[in-house]
């Protein structure tokens, strides 16, 4: 069942926070689950400063969002809340985006792509199928089925301010601004797509193609923002776009000071992007004049995902449940704070 949209008056985006379970690494090191979610809106993020006696918590802090989801969440709950509600709005000319944000290993890529292998297990699906079901399952409706829409894909990484097209063998792409301020990612590979085991293989390809030649896949992709975008086209025009994002990890600052040279440069761009991202959304909230839209490459390549007339945005905030992260997960939790 898709849950349909009202065109939205506002830009008020809906934030979710969405927490991981311990993994085998973090329980080996009996690191503490030190987030609990009492209601399904709300995180606590119990710190203790000293040796945690867990009926007694030395420090609280409470955030509120329009979900927070425990490590129970399946991906398919998540997609509900959060992606799905804006999934028919692209057949009524309407700009969608969802960004997973939140540091390395909380789960971003879990959310947005799922697993990779295994693809005939529903359980695996990530926001990248469960938008692509949706949309197959809406194409064939009554109401849609007259607009004689075609779906397309597109995948593209953004990298140290540049684009790379993970649908051709990372071509560095060039982002051109016409005179009417729309944007335009010059040469970027569309492929039509007619079915979700279609969706599956493009993502598939660009990963491979994201991860070929690193020495680590998480490596690169924490450093890296990838779009996955499904777009429906009507006698060839844009009718209607979904922008899926899986943003670079959010973890500077620190251990930038005694990284390499690369790696501090490489942090100062992200910081940028994201903080560029932020600005943006605020700003469109509080539906100010000028949104900073070219502070980065990201929402550059955006703008026109942020700025229609029926344009939708959420963002799910991915945390650790560790004490060892806890600074990073009360980074994510006030950005996320910051651009609800
Ligand atoms: P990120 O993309 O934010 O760096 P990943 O999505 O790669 O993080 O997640 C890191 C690891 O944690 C992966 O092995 C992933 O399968 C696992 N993981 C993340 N979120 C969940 C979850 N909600 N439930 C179970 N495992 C998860
Ligand atoms: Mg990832």
């Amino acid at each position: 069942k898709v849950s349909s949209l009202e065109p939205r008056e506002d830009h008020r985006i809906c934030v979710c926070v969405r927490k991981r379970p311990l993994n085998q690494r973090e329980t080996t090191m009996k690191d503490l689950d030190i987030i609990t979610i009492p209601s399904d809106n709300v995180v606590m993020v119990h710190e203790s400063k000293q040796k945690v006696d867990l009926t007694r918590y030395l420090e609280n802090q409470t955030f509120c969002f329009d979900h927070a989801f425990d490590d129970t969440a399946s991906n398919e709950l998540v997609y509900q809340f959060t992606a799905q509600p804006l999934v028919e709005s692209i057949f009524h000319k309407g700009m969608a985006t969802c960004f997973a944000y939140g540091q390395t290993g909380s789960g971003k890529t879990h959310t947005m792509g799922g697993a990779f292998s295994g693809r005939d297990q529903d359980c695996s699906k990530g926001i990248y199928a469960l938008v692509a079901q949706d949309v197959f399952l809406l194409l064939k409706t009554t109401a849609y089925e007259k607009l004689d829409l075609k779906v397309y894909g597109t995948f593209f990484e953004i990298y140290g301010g540049k684009v790379y097209d993970l649908l051709n063998w990372k071509k560095k792409l060039q982002v051109l601004e016409d005179g009417n301020q729309q944007i335009q990612v010059v040469g970027l590979q569309e492929q039509e797509v007619c079915s979700m085991e279609d969706v599956l293989n493009l993502v598939e390809l660009g990963n491979s193609c994201r991860t070929s030649g690193q020495t680590s896949v998480n490596a690169h992709s924490s450093r890296s923002h990838a779009v996955f975008q499904i777009i429906l086209k009507s006698g060839g025009k844009l009718h209607g776009k979904f922008s899926l994002v899986d943003l670079a990890g959010n973890e500077r600052g620190a251990d930038t000071a005694k990284a390499n040279r690369k790696r501090q440069l490489e942090g100062a761009e992200i910081n940028k992007s994201l903080l560029a991202l932020k600005e943006c959304i605020r700003a469109l909230g509080q539906n100010k004049s000028h949104t900073p839209f070219r502070a980065s490459k990201l929402t550059q390549v955006l703008r026109d995902s942020f700025i229609g007339q029926n344009s939708s945005t959420c963002m799910i905030a991915t945390i650790s449940p560790g004490m060892a992260s806890c600074e990073n997960t009360l980074n994510t939790l006030r950005y996320a704070n910051r651009v609800k």
